[in-house]
């Protein structure tokens, strides 16, 4: 069947909350996928910073397939061997105490927030605690993640949304400050943010905070479900500040795109008891075996060191485009979490790229955002670089 008539099928049926670019995947293969008609695309998007090991590691695809074979789910009323093991295996790669297992990134920012209340009322007893978050953060769509969410135009259709919550500057750490009072139980930020344009925390920004936090006996929440799992060159970029949160939300790259995230806690955020927190699926046996697999094959595969040679490469191909075209405006990022700011918006460029077989996505305020698969390599770089200036030329004259 050709792509239109599934598109015209799809419409028919999934409701309409995205405007999706026209094209239906197949399969996918390496850093490459393939649409119902066999063109082949070149996946500088992986899912949204999901596939960081890219299509078919096989080391993940045995270890989810033998899951399959023995037990898929069974409930958090039990134990399950692929549970404890990954969440030993995230424990040490994170240096956090303790993990909850859930479903999404979105359900991993619920946890946070619901952590941060909770060591609130254990505190002084109060119930109006308020949580400080940045402007132009993205922590997720469900009520409790989009009021943390620095984003007016997702939130102005569903108001009210839960309560005490204060924005203040990324990156100025006044501004944080100047929002503190005797009811401030957290903060939360992403060390990169990564849907609002891809910034990058300052690390005396990041330093700035836990001393406050650690002043005001507050929790300091990272989420760093985009920009975690190795993505920034390190495996959480927050190590480029030399400071760790009490609390941190994993997700996207932790299942290589099975549906898996997780909140951590240290000793002293593991405030969460029985009957406060759970989820029927959450770390069932075969989303946390495809995770165990996932940070395994960190350890095994050398994923930081591609993530580092392959990210300075795409900089510097990035920095000879923007010296070419005054119409880039900025390149901010790390690793492979890197973004091109433009004069304008920029998505008839990313569109004009995917017609020519390479898959690129936009973030907030005019930015081309790349966050390959973490085993891309040079050649795919420059096979990017090379379509992307032809569109370049082609949309902005
Ligand atoms: C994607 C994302 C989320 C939401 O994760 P979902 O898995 O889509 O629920 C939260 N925070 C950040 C920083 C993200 O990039």
């Amino acid at each position: 069947m050709k792509a239109e008539a599934y598109m015209e099928r799809g419409e028919k049926v999934l409701l309409h909350t995205y405007n999706r670019t026209p094209v239906v995947f197949d399969r996918g293969e390496g850093v490459y996928l393939y649409d119902v008609e066999g063109k082949q695309y070149l996946d500088f998007a992986a899912g949204i910073a999901v596939f960081g090991l890219g299509y078919h590691n096989q080391t993940f695809d045995n270890a989810v397939k033998a899951q399959v074979d023995k037990l898929i789910h069974t409930s958090n009323l039990y134990y399950n061997v692929p549970a404890i093991e990954a969440a030993e295996k995230l424990v040490k790669v994170t240096g956090m105490d303790r993990v909850f297992f859930t479903n999404s990134g979105t359900e991993a920012i619920e946890g946070a927030i619901k952590t941060a209340r909770k060591y609130g009322i254990n505190k002084d007893g109060r119930t109006d605690h308020e949580i400080i978050a940045m402007k132009h953060s993205f922590h997720g769509r469900s009520m409790g993640a989009l009021s943390v969410t620095g984003n007016p135009h997702y939130q102005e259709d569903f108001r009210p949304l839960i309560g005490g919550i204060r924005f203040a500057e990324y990156n100025d750490l006044d501004s944080v400050r100047a929002l503190v009072n005797d009811r401030t139980c957290a903060v939360i930020l992403e060390p990169i943010q990564g849907e609002g344009g891809i910034y990058p925390a300052d690390p005396e920004f990041l330093q700035g905070l836990r001393a406050l936090c650690d002043e005001k006996d507050m929790l300091l929440i990272f989420d760093e479900i985009q920009c975690g799992m190795g993505r920034s060159g390190k495996m959480f970029a927050f190590e480029y500040a030399g400071v760790k949160p009490d609390v941190l939300a994993v997700a996207k790259a932790l299942g290589n795109g099975l549906p898996i995230g997780a909140f951590l806690t240290n000793e002293k955020a593991a405030v969460l008891v029985p009957g406060d927190h759970g989820s029927t699926y959450g770390g069932n046996p075969l989303v946390c075996a495809g995770a165990s697999a996932v940070l395994d094959i960190f350890q095994n595969e050398g994923i930081l060191e591609n993530v580092n040679e392959v990210g300075a490469y795409l900089w510097k191909k990035l920095e000879e485009i923007r010296a070419k075209y005054p119409v880039i405006r900025d390149h901010r990022g790390k690793g492979l979490i890197q973004g091109l700011e433009f004069e304008e918006n920029p998505a008839p460029i990313a569109q004009e790229a995917i017609r020519n077989g390479v898959i690129l996505i936009t973030a907030e305020n005019n930015v081309i955002r790349f966050v390959p698969p973490l085993v891309i390599r040079k050649e795919h770089v420059d096979e990017m670089a090379a379509v992307l200036e032809r569109c370049i030329e082609a949309k902005t004259k």
